[in-house]
């Protein structure tokens, strides 16, 4: 069974008291940034609904009974999933249709039916209409639990049709002390303000190469910057790595730059290892452009997990973030100007 993260007490006891008093919503809305847990609470509360003998008082899946059994081994006839067939397309309306006919039938072996639609917010158009359908005319004992980290992307339709659930954000204390026991790194500030407070993002930086390969991304941008390698070449080194990530990790660099420029300290940087060089990036840059790259960078942000062409949306940020750089500040090029 999926055992309870340690900062979703709290969530948990939201969840289950639904089914305590007997009055599950038939679709909620979970909604948190990546790092959270939604998965593993949206997991955990299926067990929970499916299982024949839920712990008392907690409704923990017992993880014993014949329910727990077939989810275990994938095999539960009331549990479905809809996602996306590939990271970053849309869920279809064809994947759709396939859930609506799923619901004309009652629960055939537990007392729910459950089923998780990850992430909501990439059902394209059509999809989002049949799914509306489904709202308006609930079926009898089906759960649907959406997990969206973007609800705005959601139309109103849908939303105010489920019942919102909105994750807690762990405290510094409690995600320091999660690591120290998840992970034997020493240094634990930088994965967790890179992370932003989220505990399994920070836990990734720790134990993955995430790390690494953020340094890697941020010498490339520099190289940019310096007018040392060209936008195209750059994008296509950049092809194979996951867009949303590196969108972050830029929108979060010209982000620590502006603060620079406002003299923010190390402590209010979000990217605290890399300070000198962003203070210099804001010693040499534009405000104005900074701002307007940053609007560049939220915009793609929004449509990056569409079937938009991603190698032309990072051409697009990396030539506009060279041309914000001033060929007369690289260093190298400075150097020559003189020896003429
Ligand atoms: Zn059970």
């Amino acid at each position: 069974m999926t055992p309870l993260l340690a900062w979703q007490q709290a969530d948990w006891q939201r969840l289950s008291q639904y089914r305590n008093q007997q009055r599950v919503p038939q679709a909620v809305l979970l909604v948190g940034r990546s790092g959270l847990g939604k998965q593993r609470l949206a997991r955990q509360f299926a067990e929970s609904l499916l299982c024949s003998s839920p712990q008392a008082e907690s409704y923990l899946p017992c993880g014993g009974c014949k329910a727990c059994q077939l989810l275990q081994a994938g095999f539960h006839p009331d549990f479905f999933q809809l996602s996306p067939e590939e990271p970053g397309k849309d869920i279809t309306i064809d994947q759709m249709r396939g859930l609506i006919e799923v619901l004309t039938l009652k629960p055939q072996y537990s007392q729910y039916r459950v089923i998780v639609i990850n992430p909501a917010d990439q059902m394209n158009l059509r999809a989002q209409n049949a799914f509306l359908k489904c709202l308006e005319e609930p079926a009898d004992r089906s759960v649907i639990l959406m997990i969206t980290e973007q609800p705005g992307r959601l139309p109103a339709t849908i939303v105010s049709r489920c019942q919102q659930f909105a994750l807690t954000v762990p405290g510094r204390a409690q995600v320091m002390a999660w690591l120290a026991t998840e992970t034997l790194q020493q240094d634990l500030d930088l994965p967790y303000s890179l992370a932003q407070g989220a505990p399994l993002k920070a836990l990734a930086y720790c134990t993955g190469n995430t790390l690494p390969l953020r340094q890697e991304c941020f010498k490339a941008w520099l190289e940019l910057a310096n007018h040392k390698k060209s936008p195209v070449q750059i994008a296509e080194l950049w092809k194979a790595l996951p867009e949303a990530q590196l969108l972050v990790w830029l929108l979060s660099w010209v982000s620590d730059i502006i603060k620079c420029y406002y003299g923010a300290s190390t402590q209010q940087l979000g990217n605290p290892d890399l300070q000198q060089n962003l203070q210099r990036l804001a010693q040499r840059l534009n405000l104005a452009g900074l701002f307007n790259h940053y609007q560049l960078l939220l915009a793609s942000y929004v449509v990056v997990d569409s079937t938009v062409n991603k190698q032309l949306l990072f051409e697009e940020i990396l030539i506009n973030w060279q041309i914000l750089n001033p060929i007369s500040t690289s260093p190298s090029l400075a150097a020559k100007q003189i020896s003429h």
